[in-house]
């Protein structure tokens, strides 16, 4: 499960890892002098796509970014920095040992430039034995030890798979994290059931997910009501690229994270949602939908009923997203598309 930065900078926190002073809003908020906004999306490269702005109005910056349907925003003091540096932990697989990995280089770069060198210490895990002294020298930046130490509790504790912090900056008070990637073991995830709470998200989100060979993406609410949506759109003639249950009480941000999920499979041409709802909102739906829609720019056909129901219809509908009162219209134009 990939956490939001802000989340994972909160499990920095836990574990002993520097962050800048920040706030998560979901609105437009005026915040004196100058701030970093940042767009809390799951996929990364927001630097190169204008995502994390640096502003002396942070409110205008909002509202521009919500206009594009970013809907969280982690709003941070400047830093400023002289160097950035790259540090993670992630288990290596073949021993079984986590492994602390640096790079003198660090920041929106990093995956192009082919000068860097990654620096791997595999650890032995009963010893729990690495040379700090290496990896500061290596980096060429002194007092790492407790960020070095933080990551490896993740993996450790945490079960993170991977916790990266690209860049860490090097400033006059110390190493400062300024991004934070952390994905969670889905098989772990019932070890913390804490952080899922704590982060309303829920296990099925992140562990429902399935990809087959077709060009049909499925998101149903519920197991049940999903794969019945396959099922249908298999006997209508079609082929599933990929479902997911987006699991119950279905919100904006849920709606949202499974359709960029399903929708950025590149084998996905179209995607059918059904929502059945009885509690569920559907213009949180809606909403929800749009988000995505405007980001992912596949065709949407949508079956939904709820409280709600008209409101988010129309929604829906006033961006030329076609909705259905039942499934089998909905998957019977999308397959006819
Ligand atoms: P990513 O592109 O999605 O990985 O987003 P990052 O959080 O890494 O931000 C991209 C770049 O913005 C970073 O490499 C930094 O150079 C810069 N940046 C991010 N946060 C701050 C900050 O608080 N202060 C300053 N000066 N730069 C920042
Ligand atoms: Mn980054």
């Amino acid at each position: 499960m990939k956490l939001y930065e802000y989340e994972g900078k909160r499990l920095f926190s836990y574990v002993g890892i520097p962050t800048p002073n920040g706030q998560v809003v979901r609105e437009p908020v005026k915040v004196q002098g100058k701030v970093v906004v940042k767009a809390q999306l799951l996929e990364g490269g927001r630097g190169k796509r204008g995502l994390v702005r640096v502003t002396e109005d942070s409110y205008t910056t909002i509202s521009e970014l919500m206009r594009e349907g970013v809907s969280i925003f982690l709003i941070e003091e400047f830093v400023p920095h002289s160097r950035e540096i790259y540090l993670s932990a992630m288990m290596d697989r073949e021993t079984g040992n986590p492994m602390i990995i640096a790079s003198p280089q660090g920041g929106i770069n990093i995956e192009e430039s082919k000068e860097v060198k990654i620096f791997t210490i595999p650890l032995d895990r009963k010893l729990m034995r690495y040379d700090v002294d290496a990896v500061e020298k290596y980096v060429g930046v002194r007092g790492l030890e407790p960020m070095l130490e933080g990551l490896l509790r993740l993996v450790l504790e945490y079960d993170a798979e991977l916790a990266e912090i690209n860049p860490v900056a090097v400033t006059e008070k110390g190493p400062l994290a300024l991004d934070s990637k952390v994905i969670l073991d889905d098989n772990a995830l019932y070890r913390h059931e804490d952080l899922l709470k704590q982060f309303q998200r829920e296990k099925s989100q992140s562990d429902s997910y399935v990809e087959l060979d077709g060009d049909v993406g499925i998101i149903g609410n519920g197991a049940g009501l999903t794969m019945a949506t396959m099922d249908l759109v298999k006997l209508m003639g079609g082929n599933p690229a990929d479902f997911l249950d987006v699991g119950g009480g279905a919100d904006t941000e849920k709606v949202t994270s499974a359709i960029m999920r399903v929708g950025s499979n590149q084998k996905v041409k179209k995607i059918v949602i059904n929502i059945f709802g009885g509690i569920t909102r559907c213009d949180e739906v809606a909403k929800g939908i749009l988000n995505a829609y405007t980001k992912i720019g596949k065709p949407i056909y949508v079956r939904l009923t709820g409280t709600n129901e008209e409101e988010g219809k129309k929604m829906l509908q006033s961006h030329g997203i076609k909705v259905y009162e039942d499934a089998l219209a909905a998957i019977g134009d999308a397959l006819r598309s």
